[in-house]
């Protein structure tokens, strides 16, 4: 078997890699296979296996089997299990890093942001796999009646391109620690950095307890989803998708959790540096991250007439300031988005929006000069009025669009009038203010300032589209256990037995 780490590169032969099942390193069941392009040069990299419903019955019986074992274990030696996952994975943080720009077209120092905060999401579980603990019910002395949470067995983690390896990894992490089994599937354009995952997790984790499949979300996903095996289905991905998995999963009554996604509103009030609220307008739709398609990127800016023009100007500044070109320069903020059917997508948005009337501010279409790979210009519309698609749908790309307000009740209305709510984002000095808005904006995570700056343990989850439960906390751990109550009613006395003289 060629390994992936350390084998993926430009001019390198292409690498047909295999998946992990059981331990047994194998191809998919039907031989097909899917390509891996790397978005900046649209060259071949390598291929994955096209996994179906054979592999995903395979992998499923695998990881119930090393399920039971994973449990035994206890939670301080689960716990230290994926410290070591973390120290390992920290050791080969930049060739994965390297892997996620060749395979995603997502920026090189974004990436490496990736790396980091996988090992520290590893830690943060291993530190919290303890906390799971059951309660008492009040009784009196003849009965005792308690709770305690036990794992679901089997966890199926279904993830989307944009993050590869840090969602591959660092979002099995909870399930690990809660003592599951776990399967992720990739997204299948950006897979090759779980299948490294799936190398460094074979040296630490027994065989079967961290699974990565690779195939489509047609095949494989729904395979996975709909396994009479499978009890818990975790989702990160569009909405359309969670609706489908959700009905899949009904057929087994799996719980499903899901994290969707947004359009996400910024609502910048007349009391800030309308310079430095606009740098950070950047920084928080995740261009120099993920080239934008970050499902928390802040795609409307409402922002107070008073500052508006002063805004937009130092908006346009910055955006014109990104240097676009090839990911793995660190010289360059941002790169190609992931593929070419999302290129399509992304460039079909920009086109609708100038149909619809909205003045293109900055970029556009694809760069000048940038004739091969997926690349977009990082683009501000202006002009916007709220009914506009540009106001309405995601994007997921490096496009924003700037609209104006005069009235904080206003502003609220029309943050709030989306079917979206996975963020929303106030910038103020006031904290009369923040806190009025955070607590009428309808979104799952209100920011005010400091947008994406998340410390670990805040938990985080869409309302509405944008998803079922929330991640990054206790509250995840806790949604990969089951709580099983047991009451015990303790014997009657015997009148034939007594306490021995
Ligand atoms: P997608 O829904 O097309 O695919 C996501 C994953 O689901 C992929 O692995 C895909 O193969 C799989 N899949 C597709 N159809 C399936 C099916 N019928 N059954 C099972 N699995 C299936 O999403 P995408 O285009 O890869 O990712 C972009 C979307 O993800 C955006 O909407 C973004 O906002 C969202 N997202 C949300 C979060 C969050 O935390 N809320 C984070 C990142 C991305």
């Amino acid at each position: 078997m060629t390994r992936v780490l350390g084998n993926v590169g430009r001019g390198k032969p292409p690498v047909h890699a295999r998946m992990s099942i059981g331990g047994q390193w194998r191809d998919a069941d039907s031989g097909a296979r899917l390509d891996c392009i790397d978005p900046t040069t649209e060259e071949l990299l390598g291929t994955v296996p096209a996994g179906g419903a054979a592999d995903a019955d395979l992998a499923v019986r695998a990881a119930e089997e090393a399920s039971g074992a994973w449990r035994a274990l206890g939670w301080t030696r689960r716990a230290a299990l994926l410290r070591d996952l973390a120290a390992a994975v920290a050791e080969v943080a930049e060739p994965l890093a390297l892997l996620d720009v060749l395979d995603s077209g997502n920026p090189i120092a974004g990436m490496r942001g990736d790396l980091e905060s996988t090992v520290r999401e590893l830690h943060y579980y291993a530190g919290l796999a303890g906390q799971t603990h059951g309660a008492s019910t009040p009784t009196g002395a003849e009965t005792v009646s308690f709770t305690q949470r036990e794992p679901y067995g089997v966890v199926v983690r279904i993830v989307p391109f944009n993050h590869p390896f840090k969602f591959a990894c660092g979002k099995a992490a909870a399930a690990l620690a809660g003592g599951n089994s776990v399967i992720v599937k990739p997204g299948e354009q950006t897979s090759l950095s779980a299948l490294a995952l799936a190398e460094v997790a074979e040296a630490v984790l027994p065989a079967g307890v961290l699974t990565v499949l690779t195939g489509t979300g047609a095949e494989l996903g729904e395979a996975l989803v709909s396994h009479p095996g499978v009890q818990r289905v975790a989702f990160t991905g569009s909405v359309p998708t969670g609706r489908r998995i959700l009905a899949a999963a009904a057929q087994n009554l799996a719980h499903v959790t899901l994290e969707l996604g947004g359009k996400n509103p910024l609502i910048v009030c007349p009391d800030v540096d309308p310079r430095k609220a606009a740098r950070d307008a950047v920084a928080s739709m995740n261009i120099a991250r993920s080239n934008g398609q970050s499902c928390g990127s802040t795609s409307r800016l409402y922002v107070h007439e008073s500052i508006r023009a002063a805004f937009t100007d130092a908006l346009l500044d910055r955006v014109r300031e990104l240097r676009v070109g090839d990911p793995c320069d660190e010289a360059n903020e941002v790169g190609p988005v992931a593929f070419a059917a999302h290129h399509a997508r992304v460039l079909d948005h920009i086109e609708r929006a100038k149909a619809s009337g909205a003045t293109v501010a900055a970029g556009g279409s694809r760069p000048f000069g940038l004739d091969r790979g997926y690349f977009v210009e990082p683009t501000v519309f202006t002009d916007v009025t709220d009914d506009m698609p540009i106001a309405r749908e995601e994007v997921f790309g490096p496009v924003m669009a700037v609209l104006g307000f005069s009235d904080l009740d206003d502003a609220v209305r029309r943050a709030n009038d989306t079917d979206f709510g996975l963020t929303a984002n106030v910038y103020t000095r006031d904290l009369r203010v923040a806190h009025r808005l955070a607590d009428r904006l309808q979104a799952g995570y209100v920011y005010v300032n400091g947008t994406g700056r998340r410390p670990p343990g805040s938990p985080f989850g869409g309302w509405k589209h944008s998803g079922l439960g929330k991640e990054n906390s206790h509250e995840e751990l806790l949604s990969y256990t089951r709580e099983k109550t047991i009451t015990i009613t303790l014997p009657a006395d015997d009148p034939d037995w007594s306490w021995p003289r």
